[in-house]
């Protein structure tokens, strides 16, 4: 029997990785749904290709253009539009898999709604989980719904963990703490000063991973690598402390798990997302991704260094947030992607990022994150907190 999956953001990087891993395996994958927020012909095109049973456009408008050019295809495809749409396709009683791949906070419903629905999770929006941790893991375990990462550190580490590792206590015994890779991004080993004249351009010009604009922007500043720490204590179950950051420029390793008896486990292979979505798709078994395998002799030197905190404040702003608890983590959350959009429009330089986060950290209240009602009502003063300091700026 084939596995029915949902893609939300199918038209991004990840949207579209996942459909190329599909397309290798029409057997025993079927499209259910494909999302985009407002690319028409992208969407259309991914349609025709793998002829979903729906496509949901977020923008209304979008919806209807859509509807109007698969009217004039062969195709059965039933558009839907709206928020409500994306949870309806995440949590359809056909649906197996969902692979949550919208960016930023617009994905938290409908991945949360693939959660309560008892799914198979492939979660690479790591924006849902830093918002809601606690609220996300209990939906997982009250509906019996699978969580996988797709974010290639975590899915490194889930694969070098022991097995189990959550629920066995003599499994947790064994591991000493959590090596989590990052590659520093365009701007490794620059200056604050330099760093202040960066333009977006510069910024999402990622070293070793072609990804959407925002994780881009977020490799450049460390905050991707603040959320992912954040992420990991939440799907790995551990204090922020279990957690060390290594700079390895390469990202040939995307991550490791250090035991107590002194041996690293590491998983490797070249920086390409559709390595850790097959793993996702297929887990527990491992499929044909289309990544070619890793040539050790062109990649004969790995290096690591530790991260300057000095220069990149993200990361202990992200521990910051995940120690304070509750709502932090989504106000740091919101104020990253409003600063980022900005940064993105010219409107702010680089460093203003983490120096509005710092700041809707340190102006908004923090709450205890127990209902979805508290967690959105925080991202929005966030977005408020953060806009009011950029208009003024500006
Ligand atoms: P992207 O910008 O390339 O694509 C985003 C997708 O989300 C698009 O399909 C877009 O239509 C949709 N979208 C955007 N705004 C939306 C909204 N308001 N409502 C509904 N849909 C919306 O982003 P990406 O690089 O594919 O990243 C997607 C997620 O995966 C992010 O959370 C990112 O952190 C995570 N991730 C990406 C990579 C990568 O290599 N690209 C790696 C690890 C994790
Ligand atoms: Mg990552």
């Amino acid at each position: 029997m084939s596995q029915m999956i949902t893609v939300l953001g199918a038209t991004g990087s990840i949207g579209k990785s996942t459909l190329d891993v599909l397309a290798r395996h029409t057997d025993d994958y079927q499209v259910f749904a494909l999302t985009a927020n407002t690319q028409v012909d992208a969407l259309l095109q991914q349609c025709i290709e793998h002829r979903p049973q729906y496509a949901v456009m977020v923008d209304e408008k979008c919806a209807v253009q859509l509807r109007a050019k698969i009217a004039l295809s062969d195709l059965t495809t039933e558009v839907l539009s709206g928020v409500d749409a994306l949870c309806q396709v995440s949590s359809a009683s056909e649906v197996d898999q969902v692979m949550a791949a919208i960016v930023g906070a617009a994905g938290l419903l409908p991945t949360l709604s693939a959660a309560r629905a008892g799914k198979r999770v492939l979660l690479a929006n790591k924006e849902a989980l830093v918002m809601s941790g606690q609220l996300f893991m209990e939906a997982i375990k009250d509906n019996n719904a699978l969580l996988l990462p797709i974010d290639s550190e975590h899915n490194a580490i889930f694969q070098s963990l022991p097995v189990n590792f959550k629920d066995d206590p003599i499994a947790r015994k064994q591991v000493r703490n959590i090596l989590l890779t990052a590659s520093g991004g365009p701007f490794r080993g620059w200056t604050h000063e330099q760093l202040q004249r960066v333009t977006p351009a510069q910024a999402v010009k990622h070293p070793n991973w072609s990804m959407g604009q925002k994780i881009s922007v977020d490799s450049a500043s460390l905050m991707n690598k603040g959320l992912e720490l954040i992420e990991a204590c939440w799907l790995f179950d551990v204090k922020a402390k279990q957690i060390e950051v290594l700079v390895h420029p390469e990202s040939i390793v995307h991550s490791m798990v250090q035991y107590v008896d002194g041996s690293v486990l590491a998983q490797m292979g070249n920086p390409d997302m559709r390595t850790p979505i097959a793993y996702g798709l297929a887990w527990p078994n491992r499929i044909e991704s289309g990544v070619a395998s890793l040539d050790f002799l062109t990649h004969s030197q790995l290096n690591f260094e530790p991260p300057n905190h000095d220069v990149f404040p993200a990361l202990n702003l992200s521990r910051q947030a995940f120690d304070a608890g509750g709502t932090a983590a989504a106000i740091l959350n919101a104020a990253n992607e409003v600063a980022v959009a900005a940064f993105l429009r010219e409107q702010i330089p680089f460093t203003a990022i983490t120096d509005l986060v710092d700041a809707a950290l340190n102006g908004c209240e923090f709450e205890t994150a127990d209902n979805i009602e508290v967690i959105l009502a925080a991202d929005s003063s966030a977005r408020r907190f953060v806009q009011e300091k950029i208009t003024a700026w500006t």
